[in-house]
């Protein structure tokens, strides 16, 4: 669904456009939003940014994360921004119910929405998409709506900065398999307009505090379990690990990814405790659905590979239904 025109549509005449993305914005959601964002305020729109909650600390480099509004800090401020909006674009998600309040809130609004996202069934309550699941991030979707919208307006360093740094995230480096020969092409129009690759690499992948690293260190040396063969990989912190090391969940960002090094671990599963919930997260390898998983027992969803869920479950609880309901789904897809 790519309805370009009916959105180029829909922003004409406005002046108020609010952007939002998913709670715990990972760089896809926040480098897409904001290319959008500066994007549009270039183009002479009044866009604000509304985030439902507040960035992780390593995310503080985005140009403009600092002009954000916070769902959770200030909001009063956000709901009259809602109120003032004449067209509200919802980035990097497209179920409004993954948005908790915020989600609520935007949902009463009578404004126009537009959707700007990758993941797999989207709402059908929007009035224009851009949407497809073979976009490898949101950000190619910006990329090509910002393109049709008004080339020259994109060729702009820090659009094209926040563009690419949201790409080289959601694609692992390009590594991923939804990468396409157009995921290439746009890195190389990216290029093209100035940006520094070497330095925005390092700020998605290489800019650790020696406390994370060291975190991570102990939950793969201490806290990594292999089942059924190494073909599974869990790794459980507790809420009293995270006390002990004074750090948080979002130092466990991609730290599922890390198992799945191992050559002969299909799925990888992060489980965290937060507050009174566990949060789970799930990578895989081939056709394994993880999606699937998170859908049908986790209240979750996301993508083939990439997926995560709720449980209202213990710790020890979560981790055994997860060891349970995995084995099916390594023996029944056997491509790697
Ligand atoms: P991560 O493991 O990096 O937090 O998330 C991986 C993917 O799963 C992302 O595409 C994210 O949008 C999706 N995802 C994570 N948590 C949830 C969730 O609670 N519900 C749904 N529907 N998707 C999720
Ligand atoms: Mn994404």
């Amino acid at each position: 669904m790519k309805d370009f025109e009916k959105i180029k549509t829909l922003l004409a005449g406005k002046i108020n456009i609010l952007i939002t993305t998913h709670v715990r914005p990972d760089a896809d959601a926040i480098g897409s939003s904001l290319a959008l964002f500066h994007f549009l305020n270039k183009s002479g729109f009044h866009a604000s940014l509304v985030l439902p909650n507040a960035p992780a600390e390593y995310y503080q480099w985005f140009p403009g994360i600092d002009e954000a509004f916070i769902f959770d800090k200030n909001a009063e401020k956000v709901k009259q921004i809602v109120s003032e909006s004449e067209l509200i674009a919802v980035v990097d998600f497209s179920q409004l119910s993954r948005n908790g309040e915020l989600g609520k809130l935007i949902a009463s609004s009578s404004a126009p929405k537009i959707v700007i996202d990758h993941h797999p069934e989207p709402e059908m309550i929007f009035d224009a998409y851009c949407w497809d699941i073979s976009y490898c991030a949101a950000a190619e979707a910006v990329f090509e709506l910002l393109e049709f919208l008004d080339e020259k307006m994109l060729k702009d360093k820090t659009i094209s900065e926040c563009i690419y740094a949201a790409l080289i995230a959601d694609s692992g480096s390009f590594s991923y398999s939804g990468v396409s020969p157009g995921t290439h092409l746009i890195a190389a129009k990216l290029m093209e307009n100035g940006i520094d690759h070497s330095r925005l690499d390092k700020l998605i992948f290489k800019s650790f505090t020696s406390k994370r690293l060291f975190f991570w260190g102990y939950c793969l040396s201490e806290k990594l379990t292999l089942f059924y063969d190494e073909q599974l990989a869990v790794i459980a912190v507790s809420a009293e690990e995270f006390n002990r090391f004074q750090t948080d969940y979002t130092d466990t960002e991609n730290l599922v990814n890390m198992p799945m090094m191992i050559e002969k671990v299909r799925v990888s599963v992060l489980i965290v405790e937060r507050g009174k919930k566990i949060k789970l997260s799930f990578r895989s390898k081939g056709d394994i659905p993880v999606n699937e998983v998170a859908k049908d027992y986790f209240e979750g969803g996301g993508h083939k590979n990439a997926a995560g869920g709720d449980s209202l479950l213990s710790l020890e609880k979560t981790v055994e239904l997860v060891v349970e309901k995995v084995k099916g789904f390594l023996e029944g897809f056997h491509e790697n």
